[in-house]
């Protein structure tokens, strides 16, 4: 019998733990590694979340899953995929240099990226612009910066900070913030570390570098002296590429499964959970999931995914 080839899409968290499971049950995997190799978690330092283990860093974790997954025989591809498309009761790929691929399923486990806002940012990258806090805070020793945001990832970003900087302040939109109680905490115990400033809205940046920053606070606008600025207002998933195949999508770009369509009240049979709208291609991790985005719940659904994709595979 031949053996079935699979595609993953995604070299985070998700589609590494996909290719652990595919290529261990005997299915040719090949994992498109895109344009972040490793994904998110190569932006961390030291993971402390992650179930069973300590004193790794984050990309640390990511080359272990990748050598266990080429263990079981992974192919990794450093591609990005452009396209997909199903023929002839396959799915074809083409990716960023052209290469076109076809196989008999797909888990598309692309991830997020962090989320911007238009006023003039893009400018400033590594002009003391910064959308990672974790990986770019030492650049910032006896400065004043400001993160934006006030979900978890910024109250994290703004601590990461405190370790360099002379001042962190954080501008949050509304008058309180989204992040966990445990996270808050972090910002009400330490006022001499980190202020805020709330129903604080940024409106533009000046300088050539960061110099100045525009904000409009409670209505009424204000200029600061800002040597550094990050964002941390939440993610994209990455799926511009399935805007135009039928892959259904939500009105954030999130990717459907069978699940999240459930989970949305959806009355349908959820017989491969994982599965998207089109058959043989399975969704794992932050390009579906914009709920936990956690790196061990991106591994869980991608196992999850595999194991779905290998039961359909068996069932063809
Ligand atoms: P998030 O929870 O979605 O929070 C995004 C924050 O950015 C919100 O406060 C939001 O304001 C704000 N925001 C969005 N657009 C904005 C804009 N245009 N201008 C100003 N503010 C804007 O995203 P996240 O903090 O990245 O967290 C994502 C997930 O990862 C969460 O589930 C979180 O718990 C988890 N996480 C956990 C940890 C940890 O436990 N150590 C660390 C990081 C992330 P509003 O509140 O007004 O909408």
């Amino acid at each position: 019998m031949n053996k079935k080839r699979i595609a993953i899409i995604g070299s985070g968290p998700a589609g590494l733990a996909s290719a652990i499971y595919t290529s261990r049950a005997e299915i040719e995997s090949v994992v498109y590694a895109g344009e972040e190799p490793g994904g998110q978690l190569t932006k961390t330092t030291e993971i402390e979340n992650y179930p069973g283990v300590v004193g790794k860093t984050g990309p640390e974790l990511m080359v272990e899953m990748t050598g266990q997954a080429q263990k079981f025989g992974t192919e990794i591809v450093y591609e990005t995929v452009t396209e997909l498309k199903q023929e002839e009761g396959k799915i074809s790929i083409i990716t960023n240099v052209g290469n076109i691929a076809k196989y008999d399923a797909v888990i598309l486990a692309m991830g997020a990226s962090p989320r911007l806002m238009g006023v003039g940012e893009e400018k400033y990258w590594g002009k003391g612009f910064s959308t990672c806090a974790v990986c770019d805070a030492a650049f910032y020793r006896e400065k004043n910066v400001y993160v934006v945001g006030g979900g978890d990832s910024a109250i994290e970003d703004a601590w990461a900070l405190t370790k360099f900087a002379k001042s962190v302040t954080i501008l949050v939109r509304r008058d309180e913030f989204r992040a966990s109680k445990i996270m808050q905490k972090r910002v009400s115990d330490n006022p001499d570390k980190i202020k805020v400033m709330w129903k604080t809205n940024l409106k533009g940046i000046l300088g050539e570098r960061v110099e100045k920053l525009i904000l409009d606070v409670d209505g009424v606008e204000k200029l600061v002296e800002a040597e550094g600025l990050f964002f941390a207002i939440g993610h994209i998933p990455a799926t511009s590429f399935l805007r135009d195949s039928e892959i259904e999508l939500d009105s954030e770009g999130y990717i459907l499964t069978q699940s999240a369509k459930s989970l949305q009240g959806e009355t349908l049979k959820v017989e491969w959970p994982t599965m998207t709208s089109v058959p043989g291609v399975f969704g794992a991790g932050d390009c579906v999931d914009h709920r936990y985005r956690q790196a061990g719940t991106a591994v869980g659904m991608g196992i999850a995914a595999a194991l779905d994709c290998e039961r359909w595979l068996e069932n063809l």
